[in-house]
């Protein structure tokens, strides 16, 4: 065999080769994590989300084939691979295939420091076991340090961490690990309510069942004063720790 044959048959493999398989070898050769709700975005070259999403696109398809739904004269059925494998790379869990969105930071001139509460910010993200949504409201307490960052952009970054299969006391302390990451608070408090469809639609069929946890660090965590205060601001709030 020559060489120019030898690399000719290196391409044709490699150009049937899998984008995730591309993908997950660049992950473990770096010894990167990729559970459902890790961010996988450093690792997805320009071009490859297009050709991971048809790829996703054909293993629905074969899904709801093995699920005998007739996928060739169910017109309801025709595009729905299409439209799940863009709603889980795009939509629903972009938290795990896209950049976090950008965030500016600004210094705290006024060297604030009395806690603030935002809230309730809606969240949305499905558990990692059975991929059916978990919706809920989200309330964040922060004491500020050196960096204060808009409003705005902690709704932003919610959305962007629960975009990703989750069971939701992770969620809560991956968004805590970004926040602290972005704004470096003296204190930081927060406290997720949410219904998970995993209680009532399947399972228990519990339809008034929520879950709520929070995760207080920093000066929230050392003087139960500050944390009491936020618990109270939070209380205060329509829909907070009712079962609403
Ligand atoms: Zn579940």
């Amino acid at each position: 065999m020559t060489s120019n044959t030898t690399e000719q048959g290196v391409k044709e493999k490699i150009s049937f080769q899998l984008t995730s398989e591309i993908i997950r070898h660049r992950l473990k050769s770096e010894g990167a994590r990729f559970h459902a709700n890790d961010n996988v975005s450093d690792y997805i070259f320009p071009g490859e989300l297009e050709t991971l999403q048809e790829e996703v696109e054909l293993r629905v398809k074969d899904l709801l084939k093995s699920l005998l739904i007739d996928i060739d004269n169910d017109h309801n059925s025709q595009d729905t691979a299409k439209r799940v494998a863009r709603m889980y790379l795009n939509e629903v869990f972009k938290g795990r295939y896209h950049k976090q969105p950008n965030v500016t930071d600004f210094p705290n001139a006024r060297n604030l420091d009395e806690i603030y509460t935002l809230g309730p910010i809606s969240v949305r993200s499905a558990c990692s076991h059975h991929l059916v949504p978990i919706i809920g409201d989200c309330w964040i307490g922060i004491k500020p340090g050196d960096k204060v960052i808009g409003i705005s952009k902690f709704a932003r970054v919610a959305d962007w961490v629960f975009s990703r299969p989750h069971i939701q006391e992770e969620a809560v302390m991956i968004l805590a690990d970004e926040i602290e990451r972005l704004c470096e608070p003296k204190g930081l408090a927060i406290l997720v309510k949410a219904k998970h469809f995993c209680m009532c639609w399947r399972g228990v069929k519990e339809p008034d069942t929520s879950m709520i946890n929070s995760i207080v660090r920093g000066d929230f965590r050392h003087d139960p004063s500050l944390k009491q205060e936020f618990f109270e601001l939070v209380k205060q709030q329509p829909s907070a720790l009712t079962c609403n």
